[in-house]
């Protein structure tokens, strides 16, 4: 079953704006998406195709603020292999054109925060231009944590298959647009990265607060509503100890603040407020 949803969701968290939006969706096996909760229930509110895959979006968010444009994430991009194209079937990227119905240009973007370096998040990073290989956004800045870059480059057995498609991260290696950092850092008062671990070793989320409003892009921490409950974590992550530490601290925060919540890969739901109604 395919949602069609090209709107973009709007809003703003104090003097940040803020976009969210599907670059392009792809497909993933129910069960790895839903770990130990069990397909009888899921099945309820998510259909799977006949190969047991459900529809994942890519939902990426754009932050204007008064000193820069930043993108979080990329999602798979406009190029694939055969074997990417089997098994995720992602539809067409429409990462420009949804960057350009934002009002932002890919020249005007400063920052690209990657929240990991998984396929879906990266793929977006890199395009073909006259048969080269170069990156889609060289002027902007893109932020990754150390030890993720790291285990990208030399993943153990446990890492080594989510790892596999790092064409991206070569063409950045050589590039001048490389920033790594090594954990929480602050970009602006306003927005902060906080190194997280349980999906990926170094998974890191984004926190946006500004006049009072509160909003999180947890990423693969909490993907899809269904994620909200704290034991329900991905079967792709490395560890479920950790995941559900870290949800548990986001979501007393958000609950505190009554805050936003982004969802990276629920095609029907791309935002929540809370409280929860
Ligand atoms: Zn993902």
């Amino acid at each position: 079953m395919h949602v069609e949803e090209s709107d973009i969701v709007q809003f703003r968290v104090g003097k940040i704006e803020c976009f969210v939006f599907n670059a392009g969706s792809f497909r993933s096996d129910g069960g790895a998406s839903f770990g130990v909760y069990p397909r009888s229930l899921w099945e309820k509110k998510v259909t799977p195709d006949k190969k047991h895959r459900i529809e994942l979006a890519a939902n990426l968010m754009l932050l204007k603020t008064p000193r820069f444009n930043l993108l979080i994430d990329s999602g798979l991009g406009y190029h694939h292999d055969p074997q990417t194209e089997k098994i995720y079937s992602p539809e067409p990227c429409q990462l420009l054109e949804k960057l350009s119905d934002c009002g932002c240009s890919p020249d005007e973007l400063d920052f690209l925060v990657l929240t990991h370096l998984h396929h879906d998040h990266i793929g977006g990073i890199w395009r073909l231009e006259n048969g080269q290989e170069e990156l889609m956004f060289p002027q902007a800045i893109h932020i990754i944590q150390k030890e993720e870059w790291q285990t990208a480059h030399s993943p153990d057995k446990l890492n080594e298959a989510a790892y596999r498609f790092n064409k991206p991260l070569q063409l950045l290696a050589r590039s001048h647009s490389l920033k790594l950092i090594e954990g929480n850092f602050e970009l602006s008062p306003e927005i902060s990265l906080l190194l997280t671990s349980g999906h990926t070793n170094a998974t890191q989320v984004v926190r946006i607060e500004s006049e009072g409003e509160l909003c999180y892009y947890p990423g693969d921490l909490i993907p899809h509503d269904l994620h909200l409950h704290l034991p329900v974590t991905s079967a792709y992550d490395v560890s479920r100890n950790k995941t559900f530490f870290y949800k548990e601290r986001i979501l007393a925060d958000l609950k505190e603040k009554q805050g936003y919540l982004v969802f990276n890969h629920q095609p029907d739901k791309k935002l929540l407020k809370f409280p929860l109604t």
